[in-house]
């Protein structure tokens, strides 16, 4: 398939590459030019820009950081929705507040442009591995003519729902993630608080019902406090404020979502939004004197 792939940062550049492994003929498109020639490296094409990107291609990746972006990509002059042909499909994979996955829907029927809301879970390791999970929101039809892009990046591959449902799984998936490594953090500081190595609680805990994927890929370097990201507690903030704002939507309440919102956006304001977000660990120590 001719692919435009737009967003080369840390997600998008593995799965494009993998998307070029797979046959498939990408041109990819980044502010950042060095990603532009890595991809150009990896066998693909890089394009000058997001029209060129599109242009010739038969389904349109966005992988960005946030909804300004992917409108400014799908809505902008030059964009998507501009510059791609009838019949193209353009699947979002970014994480982006469900309202604007339906605006940009809405917008690109008129075009004859079909969409998917598409985001993914796994982090860098498993855009690295083509291990993500990936939610999809949009046409049954439409997920159909995805799956096998889908199968070139990830293993658990679901159709939700309708454009949008997507976005809310992955609201739902943030939560619960940020959760555990709120909890993680606060194991950690009451084992060394208390004089128990922290490396061996963990081990101990990572075996029992609160074993959990996190506390198996990320507990070493939470204890040896290696927080290079990853995926930065920025994100993750921006992360917490769509699931925060869907349960408005939704009209229910979520108290420990705001919490671990809390802890985040102290993260952010501590000056760690940068780093990893098993970063949080600096956050609960600080609360501690630590
Ligand atoms: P990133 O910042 O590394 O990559 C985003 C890329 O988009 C950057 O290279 C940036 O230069 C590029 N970009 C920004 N505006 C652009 C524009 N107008 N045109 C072209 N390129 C543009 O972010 P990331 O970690 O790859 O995350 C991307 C998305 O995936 C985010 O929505 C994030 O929440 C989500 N996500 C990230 C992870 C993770 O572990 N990093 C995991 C799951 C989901």
């Amino acid at each position: 398939m001719k692919l435009g792939f737009i967003g080369l940062g840390v997600m998008g550049a593995p799965m494009a590459a993998h998307l070029v492994a797979a046959g498939h003929d990408v041109s990819g498109f980044d502010v950042h030019t060095a990603a532009g020639e890595k991809l150009q490296a990896a066998g693909g094409r890089a394009a000058a820009d997001v029209a060129d990107a599109v242009a010739r291609a038969e389904v349109v990746i966005t992988m960005l950081p946030n909804h300004p972006q992917v409108e400014a990509v799908a809505l902008g002059e030059g964009g998507v929705l501009a510059a791609a042909a009838p019949g193209t499909l353009l699947i979002d994979m970014s994480t982006i507040r469900p309202e604007t996955s339906i605006e940009v829907a809405n917008l690109a029927r008129d075009k004859e442009i079909r969409v998917l809301d598409a985001p993914v879970s796994g982090g860098q390791a498993g855009a690295e591995q083509a291990a993500l999970s990936i939610m999809v929101g949009g046409s049954e039809e439409d997920f159909d003519t995805a799956k096998p892009l889908f199968e070139a990046l990830g293993k658990t591959i679901v159709h939700v729902g309708p454009h949008g449902a997507g976005q809310v799984v992955k609201a739902a998936n943030q939560l619960v993630v940020g959760g555990i490594y709120g909890l993680v953090a606060e194991a950690i500081v009451l084992l060394e608080a208390s004089g128990v190595d922290a490396a061996t609680g963990l081990d101990v805990l990572a075996g029992g019902l609160a074993g959990s994927r996190i506390l198996e890929l990320k507990r070493k370097s939470m204890v040896d406090r290696q927080f290079a990201p990853g995926f930065r507690i920025d994100l993750h903030h921006k992360d917490m404020g769509i699931a925060l704002a869907a349960a408005r939507q939704a009209d229910v309440a979520l108290p420990l979502t705001g919490l671990v919102a809390q802890l985040v956006a102290a993260g952010r304001a501590m000056g760690y939004g940068s780093l990893d977000h098993s970063a949080l660990l600096k956050v609960v120590e600080q609360l501690s004197g630590r």
